[in-house]
């Protein structure tokens, strides 16, 4: 098979996150945006940081990444829906009403 003349170079790529349903959470380690991404944008499969698995293609899922870097693509994490969640939950809330220094 050889590979025709395709000059197109994806003309309508979409802006990540778009048109998506966006939100920003504070969390204890900053302000994170977060997307829900539906089962018909994975088209991909990415390693969840919350419990290290790969998220399936076409499972839908959330996607998450800290709001002052809006433009860094690296730094988009890709989560299982419950295991963003157990992130937030898991954070614990100690020392935040404290201004306690490091030893
Ligand atoms: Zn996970």
């Amino acid at each position: 098979m050889s590979p025709r003349k395709n000059r197109r170079s994806a003309p309508g790529r979409p802006t990540p996150g778009a048109a998506w349903n966006r939100d920003t959470e504070e969390a204890d380690d900053g302000a994170w945006v977060v997307a829900a991404v539906p089962g018909a944008r994975a088209v991909k499969p990415y390693r969840c940081p919350g419990c290290d698995q790969l998220i399936a293609v076409g499972l839908p899922h959330v996607v998450a990444w800290p709001a002052d870097r809006p433009g860094g693509a690296d730094d988009r994490r890709h989560w299982h829906r419950p295991c963003w969640t157990a992130r937030s939950r898991r954070a614990p809330r100690v020392q935040r009403s404290r201004n306690a220094p490091r030893h």
